[in-house]
């Protein structure tokens, strides 16, 4: 008999697949946390979080690390009901820290076509940081429109819309433990999305 945590159906009727377990990606934000810490040494950085998408792998990753650390958050326009970025991403709301000859480091959920990376390093930049760093928790290569690559990176993922894990659909799914792919009716504009 199959294990239920590995039955994506017992962890989410509407899933497909699961592509990282819970335990998966506690691990990979562990060694992805050392990492980080190797570069910056005990130095503070500010880390700046790409909301709602990366708050789950932010709030992981960041009790990972013991250096001096700041917070703020960007929102940047979301996909709304649909599976593909359609048109050019907006700040919705931007920083409140000065970020000015501070360490950065930029983090989102998941590196797609490279537009919403792209125009948030070119504003931070505008601000004259001492340095900007990105780190995604996903890379999906095949779909890169910008030619961008995060400097760290906890796994690089086929072309396919995932959820869990702070990833939404129509801003369901994003309490998942996991990163998963939901059924293929599950990816049409669902009927809860217009109430
Ligand atoms: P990009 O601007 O690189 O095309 O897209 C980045 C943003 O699109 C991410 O911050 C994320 O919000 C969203 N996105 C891209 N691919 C996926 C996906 O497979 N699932 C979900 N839920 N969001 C995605
Ligand atoms: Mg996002």
């Amino acid at each position: 008999m199959p294990d239920a945590k590995d039955d994506p159906v017992a962890i989410h009727p509407d899933l497909a697949e699961v592509l990282f377990t819970e335990a998966q990606l506690q691990t990979r934000v562990k060694s992805l946390a050392a990492e980080i810490k190797s570069v910056y040494g005990k130095d503070e950085f500010t880390i700046v979080s790409l909301i709602n998408g990366a708050v789950m792998f932010t709030a992981d990753l960041m009790r990972e690390i013991d250096n001096p650390v700041r917070l703020d958050c960007i929102r940047v326009t979301s996909y709304g009901v649909h599976t593909k970025s359609i048109g050019t991403p907006q700040i919705i709301h931007s920083l409140t820290l000065d970020i000015m000859k501070r360490d950065v480091l930029l983090i989102d959920d998941i590196l797609d076509t490279g537009k919403t990376l792209k125009l948030v390093s070119d504003l931070i930049r505008k601000l004259s940081p001492s340095s900007l760093r990105t780190c995604v928790l996903l890379d999906k290569k095949a779909r890169r429109e910008v030619p961008l690559e995060a400097d760290f990176v906890g796994f690089e993922i086929p072309d396919k819309f995932v959820v869990g894990y702070g990833l939404d659909f129509a801003e369901r799914y994003r309490n998942l433990p996991c990163i998963g792919v939901l059924k293929p009716e599950r990816q049409k504009a669902p009927v809860w999305a217009s109430g």
